[in-house]
């Protein structure tokens, strides 16, 4: 089944940035396999398709973002101005992307 496709502030697709997600998602679960401690790095999530840069969380903190759909692990200042920044601090970002209020 195929949800409805968005597209995400800065012109990346909602499916670019997805496997953004499953990678970290993925990261996340190699982590857990590994009892990794404290910070851990997970790939930037932010609008710009060419980011590679990566912000450190713990499993705890991404597993926070990662369940709330229309947020995204970006790194302080990767944030898009459709985005409003949920929580920032020296090691990572919290963007949630704004639905449109009205659909094209
Ligand atoms: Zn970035």
């Amino acid at each position: 089944m195929h949800e409805r496709i968005g597209r995400t502030p800065g012109g990346r697709l909602a499916p670019e940035r997805d496997r953004f997600r499953r990678a970290n998602d993925e990261l996340g679960s190699r982590y857990a396999e590994l009892s990794a401690e404290g910070v851990v790095p997970f790939i930037c999530e932010c609008a710009d398709e060419r980011c590679t840069r990566v912000a450190s969380l713990t499993l705890d903190e991404y597993a926070a973002v990662a369940r709330t759909p229309g947020r995204y692990v970006i790194l302080p200042g990767h944030e898009h101005d459709d985005e409003r920044v949920v929580h920032r601090d020296d090691r990572y970002a919290v963007a949630e992307w704004r639905e449109p209020e009205r659909a094209v």
